[in-house]
């Protein structure tokens, strides 16, 4: 039918003036709209760009009033210059087989004969004219004539790829490639969005399909009427303007997502795969995938049933103690399964995500409820069943299998998955609204809209972020506005996982909104649990719920997990080094902790000191069990979660910049593989034993020489860094986020060296955490923000070197739940004089976290009476006086070596001192 009108319309053409190709009259001038040069427009389109004897868009009323005047008038309001109009010339329907080439003069022209009906054999030749006359802009605004009942797909985008290489050949200018505006016609606007993909610095999607859809845009032959036009000029102006602020002509972002908002994040991450562990940190790594990650199916039946299809929960079901809760821990796995296979470049693991990601992305439809496939969202039994499991208990576990799929589409680019995304967050603009309890699709549905520009997710993240629009919960919503930090403020706790999932994403309202607010809101969060509740190893009190810090307290290894995903996500947000601190600081620290040295049994909670097995008895999950060694515990929450710390860490030790430069995030050996300047494949290789010893040596391999800047985070705890450059000393200056950025042109076999001396660090407070099962209850309690110098609660001290928290270890020489009896631990630390040494070996050939660390510290102490018992420990209620003859040196090792230990250590007092008390 609408190939009828179009032909019909074509048919009507009379031959009216020939312009003559020539362009003179073009206005070279230095019009740019931002930094995008606009001197020059070249529109290809079909009857509604230009059509027949009219010489303008079908259905305008008149010339000045279809969408390609409008839109030139639009870029010459801004930028002072004059764009020429020139239609086709000599009219469109005469293309026929035998025709001469080039075809056609003008820069506004018609194709419909010419491309959209014969793009299978679609010459470049044809426009040879326009080529050669370099357009700054292109509008493609074509697709409805295409016939589909044949269509092949792979010809088109064959034309459309060839179409648009040639034009960045002639002139590279910004091709505004416009959608289906006649209805909607998915299989070749995703055609179109796949070709913005590929150079998102150059290409522009703009999405036109609402227009039809409300008829008063529309009147003759069903093609816009003036109001439809001036609808289309502006879309496409809109996404002009957008481009052009954010873009200069000749920048292209390598890492860019083709759709991103304006606001942009101070680093792009990488594709997991393009950091690959070196060292100690692939020794770890391959200890993962042979443990657990690679075999979760055999710890537990309920990992074979993770989104397996044939095991589908409904009803009373969904809740996750009735059958639900391998959604979660499958969402968990998958996400460190996918990452950790791209890290390894490990096939097998590859495989085997893909295989469970395709189990449900091959079911994924609009009528699901998330990825549950099964349910049916237009039936309200099962949307009752889904809200009544703990308000939405099993949406938010599809935004952990949402995070997974991201993961393995930024690590594959398998479209599957990526349909499967859009598909699940495109289909209803309410759905991040709709389950009030849970933000863990935020951030997919975020992902997925920078890959595709579906219109629908921007639609669902428009209304997460409306202000007017009830319906969160309050507990959800407090978390939209930065706490107060003041000292003596009383906050309301909550479960550590359910607060992670939910001030993290806040940090995606800044990017969609703009609004700094959100992203202070979701760093105030964390400095909040940073005071309130950090523990020496770098993860908040988490047994479950926080609250302050305290020697026998315990942190849940899934909390390990969010925590270290939290950190890597708000530093690629904000830039700011010292979440890239926070992250290494978990990592080193709580993230060995979590799992025995073969990374085949973990704990469900760790605590700082650790004297006896089954000692402290936890308040909740598996209680006083919680703290040992086993093949898994129940609930599997942190079976499943544990999977997820290495991964993690090493896919964000190096980020991308949008000065196509390289950011090196967190430390440790590594190699990554990245794009840089101009596309450039760079090769860094980062040799060192960090954070065991404090150098590293960068050796730096762009495939050709290439200016780009090198971001290197220098940590926050060392003083004194030092940089060289080939050799030569540079000096360090750093920008208030705590990078140092080498702006130069590298070449293969330039080296980095950096330097960080390491200081040992004796830092004292006071335990105010309550002891022992307080209520049991999943119910928040009120927590201050503490106060300096607080006086309340034991004293302790922690020492630190580097990033590395240190313990006195007691072996745990015949397995992770034995500790060595005669072993003694009951010391003070002397905190007046701790006289500190270090002891440096070589790195064992194979790194497992062993008692006999290649570094030591030795530090005075003194041997104290302290015999907690093993269910309430606590630490001693003050200072012990110090005796000259039982003051001895003691030797700590990093935290991360021990499994039994004292690392928030009772303290000392000078005789003279406690006297003045
Ligand atoms: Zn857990």
């Amino acid at each position: 039918m609408k190939s009828f009108i179009l032909r019909k319309m074509l048919g009507m053409v009379a031959t009216l003036a020939f312009f003559c190709l020539g362009f003179e009259s073009a206005h070279a001038g230095d019009a740019r709209l931002g930094k995008m040069k606009a001197d020059r427009i070249l529109i290809l389109g079909n009857s509604m760009t230009t059509c027949g004897s009219n010489q303008w868009g079908l259905s305008a009323s008149t010339a000045d009033k279809d969408y390609a005047h409008l839109l030139a008038k639009s870029i010459d309001e801004v930028t002072g210059g004059s764009l020429v109009l020139e239609q086709t010339s000599p009219a469109p329907d005469r293309w026929y087989d035998g025709n001469p080439l080039p075809n056609y003069n003008g820069n506004v022209i018609n194709v419909a004969d010419i491309f959209e009906r014969n793009y299978k054999t679609w010459d470049n030749a044809r426009i040879k004219n326009q080529l050669e006359w370099k357009a700054d802009i292109v509008v493609l605004q074509f697709g409805e004539n295409v016939p589909m009942n044949d269509f092949d797909t792979e010809a088109f985008a064959v034309a459309m790829n060839k179409l648009v290489a040639e034009l960045k050949l002639s002139s590279n200018p910004q091709i505004f490639i416009v959608s289906h505006v006649l209805g909607r016609n998915p299989a070749i606007d995703d055609i179109k969005k796949q070709i913005v993909a590929e150079d998102p610095g150059h290409r522009i999607y703009v999405d036109l399909t609402q227009i039809h859809e409300d008829s008063s845009n529309m009147g003759q032959y069903s093609h816009p009427n003036d109001k439809g036009m001036k609808l289309m000029a502006e879309g496409i102006f809109k996404a002009m303007e957008m481009h052009a602020a954010e873009t200069g002509t000749s920048q292209r972002y390598n890492y860019a997502r083709p759709f991103e908002p304006l606001t942009r994040p101070a680093f792009i991450s990488l594709p997991p795969g393009a950091v690959e562990p070196a060292g100690w940190l692939r020794d770890w790594c391959l200890a993962a995938r042979d443990g657990y990650t690679g075999h979760m199916d055999e710890y537990d039946d309920a990992f074979k049933h993770a989104w397996a299809s044939d095991y589908q929960m409904t009803g009373e079901r969904l809740l996750w103690y009735k059958g639900a809760w391998p959604y979660e821990g499958g969402g968990y796995w998958f996400d460190g399964l996918a990452r950790l296979g791209y890290a390894l470049h490990d096939d097998a693991l590859i495989q085997m995500a893909k295989r469970r990601l395709y189990a449900v992305a091959d079911h994924t439809n609009a009528n699901g409820i998330f990825f549950l496939w099964w349910l049916d969202r237009n039936n309200p039994d099962d949307r009752n069943a889904v809200a009544a499991a703990l308000d939405g208990w099993p949406v938010w576990a599809c935004g952990l299998l949402g995070r997974a799929m991201v993961g393995y589409y930024a690590g594959s680019g398998d479209k599957h998955v990526l349909d499967s995304l859009e598909t699940v967050y495109g289909a209803d603009p309410d759905c991040l609204r709709e389950i009030t309890g849970s933000m863990s699709n935020l951030w997919p549905a975020f992902d997925t809209y920078t890959w595709t520009g579906n219109k629908s997710i921007a639609d669902a993240l428009d209304a997460m972020f409306d202000e007017k629009r009830a319906g969160l919960t309050p507990i959800l919503n407090r978390y939209r506005t930065a706490p107060d930090l003041k000292p003596g403020t009383e906050v309301e706790n909550q479960h550590v996982v359910a607060f992670l999932e939910n001030t993290t994403p806040w940090a995606v309202g800044y990017l969609w909104t703009g609004d700094s607010g959100y992203l202070e809101a979701a760093l105030g969060w964390h400095e909040l649990i940073e005071r309130v509740a950090m523990q020496p190893y770098g993860v908040p009190v988490s047994d479950e719920w926080y609250g302050p810090t305290g020697a026998f307290r315990g942190s849940e290894t899934c909390d390990v997990a969010g925590y270290v995903w939290s950190q890597a996500a708000l530093l690629a947000v904000s830039g700011e080094g010292h979440m890239a601190d926070r992250l290494e600081r978990a990592f080193f620290n709580a993230g060995p902790a979590t799992v025995s040295r073969d990374f085949k049994t973990h704990i469900y909670f760790q605590s700082p000191n650790r004297f006896a097995d089954g000692s402290p008895n936890f308040p909740h999950g598996p209680m006083a069990g919680g703290g040992s060694y086993k093949p898994k515990h129940s609930p599997l929450c942190c079976t499943a979660a544990l999977n997820r710390i290495v991964p993690y860490y090493v896919t964000n030790m190096w980020m991308a910049t949008y000065d196509n430069g390289l950011a090196a995030t967190c430390y440790g050996p590594c190699k990554v593989t990245a794009l840089a300047a101009d596309r450039v494949p760079v090769e860094i290789t980062c040799k060192t034993d960090y954070p065991f010893n404090e150098t590293i040596n960068m050796s730096v391999k762009p495939a050709k020489e290439a200016a780009f800047p090198l971001l290197l985070h220098i940590p926050a705890w060392c003083k004194n860094p030092e940089l060289s450059i080939n050799g030569s000393v540079v000096s360090v200056q750093q920008n208030a986020k705590g990078f140092v950025c080498v702006n130069r042109s590298w070449k293969p076999g330039d080296t980095v060296r950096l330097y960080f001396p390491m200081t040992a660090l004796v830092k004292t407070g006071r335990d105010d955490s309550q002891y022992g099962p307080y209520t049991g209850e999943h119910k928040p309690t009120m927590v201050k923000v503490p106060k300096e110098g607080s006086t309340q609660g034991p004293p302790y001290a922690t020492v630190s070197y580097g990033p590395l928290l240190f313990s006195l270890a007691i072996p745990d020489t015949k397995d992770a739940n034995t500790p060595e009896p005669s072993a003694r631990w009951a010391f003070a630390l002397d905190v007046q004089n701790p006289d500190i040494t270090v002891e440096r070996r070589a790195m064992p050939s194979r790194w497992d976290w062993p008692l006999d660390s290649p570094l030591k510290l030795t530090v005075n102490a003194t041997a104290i009476d302290w015999t907690p018992a093993p269910a309430l420990p606590k630490l001693p209620n003050s200072p012990v006086t110090k005796q000259k003859e039982a003051s001895e040196k003691i030797t700590l090792i990093p935290y991360g070596c021990t499994k039994f230990r004292i690392s928030m250590f009772p303290v000392t007092a000078n005789t003279e001192a406690s006297g003045s008390h």
